[in-house]
C-alpha cells in the first residue's frame, strides 16, 4: 500500500489537531503519514497532539508558514497539504490586523509558492463562511461573491482567492472548504462557547455582545473534520465546498443552552457593547458537498454541547493555563 504523506499546517490548534487525531485514530485511513507544521502561537498547543505523538507516521515541526526555506523543504517531502494555520480570532483582528495579514495571506502565499516550485498532489485550503459577509435571509451558495467585513474575514477571503488563482493560473490541485462556526473540545477559551463554559464553571458572568441576536450556524468539529476528509479524498480540483452544521442559533439562544448545561441563570449574563462591524447572520448552503460527496452533519447540537461542557468540566488542567493567555472576551 502506498502511503500518502500529508503536511498539516496549524495542526496544534483547535480544528487542525482534531483532524490529525482523527486521521491517526484506529478508524482513520490506513495509508497516511502526517507531519504537523505549527508555529505554536498563543493559540497553538503541543499538548493537543499528545494522543498521537507516538503514532506511526506522525511528526511535528515547530515553524512558521511564512518561512519559505522551511516550507519549501516540507512541501518537497510531502504528497498533500491540508492548510489550517491561521490567526483565527475576529476580535483580535479588530484590535490589530498585522499578524492576520502576515499569516493568513502571506503565509498562504508562501505555501502556494512552495507547491509551485516543488509540485504536490492535493492542497486543501481550509476557509470560513465569514468570507461571504453577512446575509439577512437565505443561504450562500459557493458561487456568491465574497464581501468580508472584519479584517480576519478579509484576510481569509484574500487567501481563498490566492489559492483559487493558483488553480486557474497554474493548474494546481487546490480545493477550498468554507465552514461555519465550529464547537467542541480543545477550543481555545477566548472563543464564545469555551469562554462562556469556562466562565460559568468558575462562577463568573459571561459577556453577550449587543442585543444578542446575531445568528451563527454551529457545527461540531467531528462533522467539520469529516467534511474536510471528504473534500481531500473525493473533491474536485479548483472547487469550493461549503460545510455547514444545520444549527442556526442567535447568540441569545446559544447562551440559554449553555446556561442550562452549566446550571446557571440569566443573572450570569452581562450585555456588553457590540463588536465593531459585527456581522448579523451567517448561513451557508451546503447542498454541493451533500450531493457530490455524501456529507451530512451527524452530531446533534444538544448532544454536542452537553459533551463539550462535560469535557471542559473534566479538563480544567487543559484550559486553566490557557485562560491566562486569553483576554476574556467573546468571539
Ligand atoms: P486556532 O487558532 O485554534 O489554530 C490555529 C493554529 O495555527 C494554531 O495552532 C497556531 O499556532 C497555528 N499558527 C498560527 N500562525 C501560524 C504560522 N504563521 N505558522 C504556523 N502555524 C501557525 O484555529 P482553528 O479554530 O483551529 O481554525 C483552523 C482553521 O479553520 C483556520 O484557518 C480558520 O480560519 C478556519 N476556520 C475556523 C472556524 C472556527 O469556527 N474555529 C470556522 C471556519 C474556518
Amino acid at each position: 500500500m502506498t502511503t500518502t504523506r500529508i503536511l498539516v499546517t496549524g495542526g496544534a490548534g483547535f480544528i487542525g489537531s482534531h483532524y490529525v487525531r482523527t486521521l491517526l485514530s484506529p478508524d482513520g485511513p490506513p495509508d497516511v503519514a502526517v507531519t504537523v507544521l505549527d508555529k505554536l502561537t498563543y493559540a497553538g498547543n503541543a499538548a493537543n497532539l499528545d494522543e498521537v505523538r507516538d503514532a506511526d507516521g506522525f511528526a511535528f515541526v515547530r515553524g512558521d508558514i511564512c518561512d519559505p526555506e522551511l516550507v519549501g523543504k516540507l512541501v518537497s517531502e510531502h504528497d498533500q497539504v491540508v492548510h489550517f494555520a491561521a490567526e483565527s480570532h475576529v476580535d483580535r483582528s479588530i484590535l490589530d490586523a498585522d499578524a492576520f495579514i502576515r499569516t493568513n495571506v502571506l503565509g498562504t502565499q508562501t505555501l502556494l509558492d512552495a507547491v509551485l516550485r516543488h509540485g504536490l498532489g492535493t492542497f486543501v485550503h481550509v476557509s470560513s463562511d465569514e468570507v461571504y459577509g453577512s446575509i439577512g435571509r437565505g443561504s450562500w451558495p459557493e458561487t456568491d461573491p465574497l464581501r468580508p467585513n472584519s479584517p480576519y474575514a478579509a484576510s481569509k477571503a484574500s487567501s481563498d482567492l490566492l489559492a483559487l488563482a493558483h488553480h486557474r493560473t497554474h493548474g494546481l490541485d487546490i480545493r477550498v472548504t468554507r465552514c461555519s462556526n465550529n464547537y467542541g473540545h480543545h477550543q481555545f477559551p477566548e472563543k464564545v462557547i469555551p469562554l462562556f463554559i469556562t466562565n460559568l464553571l468558575d462562577g463568573m458572568p459571561v459577556p453577550l455582545y449587543g442585543d444578542g441576536l446575531n445568528v451563527r450556524d454551529w457545527i461540531h468539529i467531528d462533522d467539520h473534520v469529516r467534511g474536510i476528509e471528504l473534500v481531500r479524498t473525493g473533491g474536485r480540483p479548483g472547487e469550493v465546498y461549503n460545510i455547514g452544521g444545520g444549527n442556526e442559533l442567535s447568540n441569545r439562544e446559544l447562551t440559554g443552552l449553555l446556561l442550562r448545561e452549566c446550571d446557571a441563570g440569566w443573572d450570569m449574563v452581562t450585555f456588553v457593547e457590540d463588536r465593531k462591524g459585527h456581522d448579523r447572520r451567517y448561513s451557508v448552503d451546503f447542498t454541493k458537498i451533500r450531493t457530490e460527496l455524501g456529507y451530512a452533519p451527524r452530531k446533534e447540537l444538544a448532544t454536542g454541547l452537553a459533551e463539550t461542557v462535560d469535557w471542559y468540566r473534566t479538563h480544567r488542567s487543559w484550559w486553566e493555563p490557557l485562560r491566562q493567555r486569553a483576554e476574556r472576551w467573546a468571539s
